[in-house]
């Protein structure tokens, strides 16, 4: 097995996970799969969202979509058994990086006490000549900073104030990177995650018609992952940018 482009995700001692997003939708192109994986090995798994992608459907006024979509989102969640999924309620395309950004997120982590965290690609590019979007990159950029910070009682001393103890974060991945280095094999649990993919109805039925459907693109994207591995055995496979601390 050393052709493998990528190697196993070790994930001996994760017991939680939280996936930190921009939107409704990032966590289902693919990561949901993992999710669907862990939850039925035990892990427990929650979702932080920092906003309730209310500027994500052309047709539809945010004032709508705000409660629509989250609705969707907590339908996908429970889908691959996840019942915690929370809203920061940060405007949708106009997440800052910054101190307020990383403080959001390392309260979430020592609310929820992860020894996982996983997120979307932070790069500029999820691959040649494919744009990053820019709450994905924000976000990113902050969950990496924030996993550092929530272990530091020094970072945001208020937080310890309000009765946040300071938590260490084991493992901190990022879905959709074109850096990726580790895999979850997800072989299985596909048809979940494409099921999760398909409660996000309003959403999916606003696409453009040549936009590829919730089985189709969470098929590729794990097929792809799996040519990757290069185990006959493993058919899909979640690839994900991996850092233990
Ligand atoms: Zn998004």
């Amino acid at each position: 097995m050393s052709e493998s482009e990528l190697q196993p995700l070790d994930e001996d001692g994760v017991e939680s996970v939280l996936c930190v997003v921009a939107h409704p939708d990032d966590i289902e192109y693919g990561t949901s799969a993992a999710v669907a994986r862990w939850t039925d090995a035990g892990t427990r798994v929650s979702y932080y969202l920092l906003t309730r992608g209310e500027a994500g459907i052309e047709g539809m006024d945010p004032v709508q979509a705000a409660p629509a979509r989250a609705d969707e989102e907590r339908a996908s969640a429970a889908v691959v058994g996840v019942d915690r999924v929370d809203f920061a309620d940060l405007r949708d395309g106009t997440i800052e990086y910054g101190i307020p950004l990383r403080r959001l997120v390392a309260a979430q982590i020592r609310r929820t006490r992860p020894d996982l965290v996983l997120t979307l690609n932070r790069h500029e590019l999820f691959g040649p000549g494919r744009l990053n979007q820019a709450d994905h990159r924000a976000v990113g950029l902050a969950v990496l900073d924030a996993c550092a910070d929530a272990g530091n009682r020094w970072i945001h001393p208020e937080l310890a104030q309000d009765g946040l103890e300071p938590w260490h974060v084991k493992v901190l991945a990022f879905a959709a990177s074109p850096e990726a280095t580790h895999y979850v094999d997800v072989t299985g649990h596909a048809e979940r995650a494409m099921a999760s993919l398909e409660e996000h109805r309003l959403y999916n039925s606003a696409l453009p018609q040549d936009f590829p459907g919730p089985r189709e693109i969470v098929e590729m994207s794990l097929r792809g992952g799996a040519e990757r591995v290069g185990d006959p055995e493993v058919t899909h496979a979640l690839a994900l940018e991996v850092y233990v601390r």
